[in-house]
């Protein structure tokens, strides 16, 4: 083993869980033992929520400006540890280096745009009537809790605790049982950059844990990242639980492309979008609505695909079970009539057979009713659906139950305009594959790929992160009374 048993972290120090059930995190680039993960019990959950609780006082009164010096700390030691936090992130989940890399780099944004909020938050005020104002201050909600999946070990969790604990809350974190390194790397980055004790707790742990969560009488807000069958029973049991909740789910996102696309712009975009990550991304291109005749950019497309190369510009998925349930569905389009026109089933790579890879995968002639055009199969494989009109494509997407992204590949502004009009997804791209919207802006799908109502970062999560008071006050005898004042 690597690495020593992870550990839950709470009233700022590492506890070796009391659970005697605990789970391998096995790297996926070549199967070795990393280390374990606790399944921590409610007790432990329990205690770290108590020293959440215990940290709130003193944290959400210290001033914000105070507060984001933590966060100025903690971007430099993402800096610092750039090369170790990139290996982690790429050893747990098995994305390449340059990926992993991306990630830590996304991080740091995250955390550039958490130092900023001072700016963001200073409420508002206004004379309402003659010597009577009226002001508006953001409030931190108490202890929150973010659980996170395992396609971004160390990205997902800085989608929520910058923000969460700039703006004054105190929080407890559930890493993925599959990727839990990254997250322990961060709690003792946090530490270092002098964030106060009990300010941010790590339980490790499963559905067991995730469901203590929910039901705690102490948590006052729930924020869920992972598949949508788990984020509808989380969002259903915090909101039953009367807490607030946002709950991301599952995607099947949608490439539009149209004959005058531009071809190997549209090639390269594509490829990359439904492979970057082994297509693990909630972001990643799944379906793609080929309108008219776009043979040539699809042969494209599959010389592009065939450049991708497992363990070395192509990380591994996650488990062998995904490997599995990938290759099954492409067996299904296969036997079900589609045409594969690249094969990534039977990956191997010298020297780490016991890595789970799957190469990229290029299926065309798919109909609407298959498996593979419908379902999120989170792997690089690419599902074409023939269509004689942008009508007929929209109609394909809109009838999907998901909606985090969609994009258009075109040259032509009306065509484009036309999708970004009525494609049924939160966030679209034009001739951009994978349209994940930067900080100030915020991320967040529609449909069944997210539950509540803000998003999850940007500026709309202030609104997730805090609750708003709004006070009235008049200090002067001459303001008068009346049915305003
Ligand atoms: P998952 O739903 O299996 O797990 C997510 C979290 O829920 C983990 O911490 C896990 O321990 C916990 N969990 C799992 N099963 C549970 C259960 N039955 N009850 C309670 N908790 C449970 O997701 P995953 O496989 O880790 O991640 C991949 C999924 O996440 C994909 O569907 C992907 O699209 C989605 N995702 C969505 C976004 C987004 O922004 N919409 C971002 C990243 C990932």
């Amino acid at each position: 083993m690597k690495y020593e048993k992870v550990k839950n972290y709470y009233n700022g120090e590492f506890v070796e869980s009391v659970s005697t059930e605990s789970l391998d995190v096995v790297s996926p680039l070549d199967g070795n033992l990393l280390s374990q993960v606790p399944m921590s019990t409610v007790d432990e959950l329990n205690a770290a929520v108590e020293s959440a609780k215990n940290a709130f006082d003193a944290w959400s009164k210290t001033p914000i400006k105070e507060r984001v010096q933590v966060f100025f700390r903690y971007r430099a030691l993402l800096e610092r540890d750039l090369d170790e936090l990139t290996k982690l992130v790429s050893e747990e989940n098995g994305k390449t280096y340059d990926e992993a890399k991306a990630e830590v780099e996304k991080s740091i944004e995250l955390t550039e745009f958490a130092c900023s909020m001072p700016q963001l938050v200073s409420g508002e005020i206004l004379e309402v009537s003659k010597g009577v104002e009226c002001r508006t201050e953001h409030f931190p909600l108490g202890v929150v809790a973010s659980i996170v999946p395992f396609n971004f070990p160390l990205m997902v969790p800085n989608w929520t605790m910058p923000n969460a604990l700039v703006l004054g809350n105190t929080m407890i974190m559930k890493p993925s049982e599959l990727v839990p390194l990254s997250v322990q790397k961060m709690a003792e980055l946090l530490k270092e950059a002098g964030l106060p004790d009990g300010v941010f707790n790590v339980i490790n742990g499963g559905k067991e844990i995730v469901e203590g969560i929910c039901a705690h009488r102490e948590i006052e807000a729930v924020s869920f990242v992972g598949s949508t069958h788990v984020a509808k029973l989380v969002y259903q049991q915090a909101t039953h639980n009367l807490k607030r909740c946002i709950a991301l789910g599952g995607a099947k996102n949608h490439l539009f492309v149209l004959p005058d696309a531009n071809p190997s712009m549209t090639a390269t975009n594509v490829t990359a979008s439904m492979s970057g990550c082994a297509g693990q991304r909630c972001m990643a291109a799944s379906a793609m609505l080929a309108i008219g005749n776009v043979d040539s950019i699809i042969n494209q497309i599959c010389v592009e695909a065939k450049k991708v190369i497992p363990g070395k510009n192509l990380g591994a998925v996650i488990s062998k079970a995904a490997k599995e349930r990938i290759e099954n569905y492409i067996t299904e389009a296969e036997r079900g009539g589609a045409k594969i026109l690249v094969d990534g089933r039977n990956a191997v790579v010298e020297g780490k057979e016991n890595g789970t890879y799957v190469g990229a995968t290029v299926i065309d002639f798919v109909t609407p009713e298959m498996s593979v055009a419908k379902e999120e199969i989170f792997g690089p494989v690419i599902s074409i659906m023939r269509t004689e009109n942008l009508d007929e494509a929209l109609k394909i997407e809109n009838a999907n139950p998901y909606g985090n992204a969609a994009s258009v590949f075109t040259q032509s502004g009306g065509a484009a305009r036309y999708i970004m009009e009525h494609a049924s997804a939160g966030m679209i791209g034009v001739n951009i594959g994978v349209p994940v919207p930067r900080e100030p802006f915020s991320f967040g799908g529609w449909n069944e790929s997210r539950f509540g109502a803000n998003d999850i970062t940007g500026k709309s999560s202030i609104e997730f992160w805090t609750k708003l008071k709004k006070t009235t006050t008049k200090w002067n005898a001459e303001a008068g009374v009346n049915w305003m004042s």
